[in-house]
C-alpha cells in the first residue's frame, strides 16, 4: 500500500523591497509597507539602502538595480536624488512618471524593469478625496522641486483652470511650467515669490510643496490669511501632520488638506505594483498617524 503523499505547509508569500537615496534611515515608507505586509498575512522585507549623492549617477545606478534583481528583489522605492537619475535605465515608464522625468518606484517584472512615479498618484487621489470633482479657478503652488513637480504634475490633469507655480527660485518654476507644457484645460505658467501676496488674493487654493513646516523648517512660506475666505489650503509636508500652515489656515475658516493623504497614498499605489494585492488604504493611513505621533513623541 502507497503511503499518502506527505503536503507541505504553505508558507506565507514574500516579498522583498527596498527604498534607495540619501538618508532614508528615518523613513516612515518601510514600515507603513512592512506593516500592510503582515495584514495580508505577506512575510514582506523592506531594506533600506542608504546612497552617497555622489553614487546618484545612472553608472553607479545600473550596478545597484542589477545587483537588487540579482538578489531577488521584487523592486524599489527610490528618492532624492536619485528619481530622475534613474529614468533612462528602465525599459518602461507608467505615464504619471513618463510626464514628471522622474521615478519613485520600480518594479522588476522579469527582464523589465517599470518605472512608475506614486508621489503623482498619491497626491492626485489624496486631492480628489478632499475636493471631489470641485471646479477650480486660479491654483497656487508655491514650491517646483522634486515633490513640487509631482504634485504640479497631478494638478495639471485636474479642473483648474489657471495653474501658477510659484518658487523663490522663480527660474526653477518657469522651467516646471514649461515642463507641463500648453493646458488642454487652461494655463499654467511660472512666477518668483515676490509675487505670491498678490497670486493668493486671487486665488481658489494654495499647495504648499516647500520645506517650511517641517520641525527643521519651522513657519510657513507664505500666509494663508491672504486668501480669499472660501479658498482651500493643502500642504504636503507631514511631519508634524498639522503643520503651522494649516492650524493658521483653520484659525482663518479656510479648508485645509495635509499632506498625511499624499505619504499614505505613494506607499500603498507602491504596496500595491509590487505586490498586485489591494491595499487597505484606512489601515493604512491609521499606521501613519500612528507612525508619525510616535516619532513626534520620540523624536531621537
Ligand atoms: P526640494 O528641496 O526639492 O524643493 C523645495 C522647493 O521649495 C525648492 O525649489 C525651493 O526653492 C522652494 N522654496 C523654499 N522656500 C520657499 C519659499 N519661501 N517660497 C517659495 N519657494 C520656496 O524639496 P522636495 O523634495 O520638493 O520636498 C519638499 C517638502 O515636501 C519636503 O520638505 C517634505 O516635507 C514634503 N514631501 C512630502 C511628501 C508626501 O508624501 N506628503 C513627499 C515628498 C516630500
Amino acid at each position: 500500500m502507497n503511503a499518502a503523499p506527505t503536503r507541505l505547509p504553505r508558507s506565507p508569500r514574500s516579498i522583498l523591497v527596498g527604498l534607495v537615496g540619501q538618508g532614508v534611515g528615518p523613513s516612515l515608507t518601510p514600515p507603513m509597507h512592512e506593516l500592510e505586509g503582515a495584514r495580508h498575512g505577506m512575510s514582506y522585507v523592506y531594506r533600506t539602502i542608504d546612497i552617497d549623492p555622489a553614487h546618484a549617477a545612472p553608472e553607479h545606478l545600473r550596478p545597484l538595480l542589477r545587483s537588487a534583481r540579482a538578489l531577488g528583489f521584487d523592486g524599489l522605492n527610490v528618492t532624492h536624488p536619485a528619481k530622475q537619475a534613474i529614468v533612462p535605465l528602465l525599459d518602461e515608464l507608467a505615464p504619471g512618471a513618463a510626464r514628471v522625468g522622474a521615478v519613485n518606484t520600480v518594479r522588476f517584472a522579469g527582464e523589465r524593469m517599470i518605472g512608475h512615479n506614486t508621489d503623482v498618484t498619491g497626491f492626485g487621489s489624496a486631492f480628489d478625496a478632499a475636493f471631489g470633482d470641485e471646479e477650480h479657478g486660479l491654483v497656487v503652488l508655491v514650491g517646483a522641486g522634486g515633490a513640487g513637480s509631482a504634485v504640479a504634475t497631478a494638478l495639471d490633469e485636474r479642473r483648474i483652470a489657471d495653474l501658477v507655480i510659484a518658487d523663490v527660485d522663480a527660474g526653477r518654476a518657469e522651467a516646471l511650467a514649461r515642463q507641463l507644457g500648453p493646458r488642454a484645460g487652461g494655463s499654467v505658467r511660472g512666477a518668483g515669490s515676490a509675487e505670491l501676496p498678490r497670486l493668493l488674493a486671487a486665488a481658489s487654493g494654495v499647495v504648499n510643496a516647500t520645506p517650511f513646516g517641517m520641525a527643521a523648517h519651522p513657519g510657513m512660506a507664505f500666509d494663508p490669511a491672504r486668501l480669499p475666505a472660501d479658498a482651500w489650503v493643502a500642504d504636503i509636508v507631514y511631519r508634524p501632520t498639522d503643520t503651522a500652515l494649516l492650524i493658521a489656515a483653520r484659525a482663518c475658516g479656510l479648508r485645509t488638506m495635509s499632506g498625511l493623504g499624499m505619504a499614505m497614498g505613494q506607499a500603498a499605489d507602491a504596496f500595491e505594483i509590487f505586490t498586485g494585492v489591494r491595499a487597505d488604504r484606512a489601515a493604512m493611513t491609521r499606521d501613519l498617524q500612528d507612525l508619525v505621533a510616535a516619532e513626534a513623541a520620540s523624536p531621537a
